[in-house]
């Protein structure tokens, strides 16, 4: 393409809260073929709300959001809030400790607890019925939250995110012009798949670690198959970097908007059609 095309392209874009970083980027939409999405932030609202709880609201919570006050994670401020709401004042806790893609842990009143999913679950004790109850949330597309303290699982909490209203329309349109659109999560296979069938995702890759993100990628590249990564998060920059094209919300974090070689500044994953149709005129013209 002529630089001048390029520019048109890019300046056109822009208009519409697409921000392509370079006239190379555009390029690379052309010849997409496999567009990969994170759930939280992007496909969905990522403003997740507590639904339901499992055990004693006042000690769950209290547990909860005393070891969530240090995370950033959208899950640890929607225990937060609900926390606020039924005035549970979150007390100090020791040796606290975020684990990537799993929870976090800490000390509260002397006794090692945690907060997190099902992967922190070795060594501490599930009773049936709480099992049974965590596999109910999970078939309602809710994340399920896992509270443990001194050794024995005390409660759940069931978080629920939304699919963005745009999100259907924008999956819907990238397959008619002929991609393949996957999830790529770290949440929990249920919950993952009540999301994506939802808004027609084709295929969900889930209960991925955040360090793994960038394999996956990798592996849907394979035999020259261009693709692109859409994520929000701080652990989506590796994806976002190895994508053909790294696409980040405009909403999401530092390093994610630094990664991306476009940012969708209205956090629409329209902007991902756009930023294609866009890319096709561009190249069609200098044919
Ligand atoms: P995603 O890929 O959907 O953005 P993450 O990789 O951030 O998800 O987290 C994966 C899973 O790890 C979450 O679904 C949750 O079960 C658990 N998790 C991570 N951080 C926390 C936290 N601060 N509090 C509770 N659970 C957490
Ligand atoms: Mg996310």
């Amino acid at each position: 393409a002529t630089p001048t095309a390029l520019m048109v392209g890019t300046a056109r874009s822009a208009k519409m809260g697409v921000l392509i970083k370079n006239g190379e980027v555009l390029q690379e939409v052309s010849d997409l073929k496999t567009v990969v999405f994170d759930k939280t932030g992007t496909i969905t609202v990522g403003k997740p709300q507590v639904t339901d709880i499992v055990g004693s609201e006042k000690q769950v919570l209290s547990v909860a959001a005393s070891l969530e006050e240090s995370s950033e994670h959208p899950l640890a401020t929607a225990i937060i809030k609900e926390a606020e709401k039924k005035n549970i004042k979150p007390e100090k806790v020791q040796e606290f400790e975020a684990i990537e893609g799993k929870g976090v842990k800490a000390n509260y009143h002397d006794q090692t607890a945690f907060v997190g999913s099902s992967r922190l679950l070795a060594d501490v004790n599930i009773s049936q019925e709480m099992n049974q109850q965590a596999n109910r949330l999970q078939e309602e597309a809710k994340t399920v939250v896992y509270v443990g303290l001194n050794g024995e699982i005390i409660g759940l909490v069931a978080i629920q995110d939304v699919p963005k209203a745009s999100s259907k329309e924008a999956i819907s349109e990238l397959k008619k012009r002929g991609l393949k659109t996957v999830m790529l999560t770290g949440d929990n296979e249920k919950v993952a798949q009540a999301i994506a069938n939802e808004v027609g995702i084709d295929q969900v890759i889930a209960g991925v670690l955040p360090n793994e993100k960038a394999e996956h990628i990798q592996k849907l590249q394979q035999n020259g198959n261009k693709v692109a990564f859409v994520g929000d998060g701080i652990n989506d920059a590796p994806a976002l970097s190895t994508a053909d094209v790294g696409i980040a919300m405009g909403s999401g974090t530092d390093i994610a908007i630094d990664s991306g070689g476009i940012v969708l500044v209205q956090n629409d994953l329209r902007g991902v059609v756009r930023a294609l149709d866009i890319s096709k005129k561009t190249f069609n013209r200098i044919k």
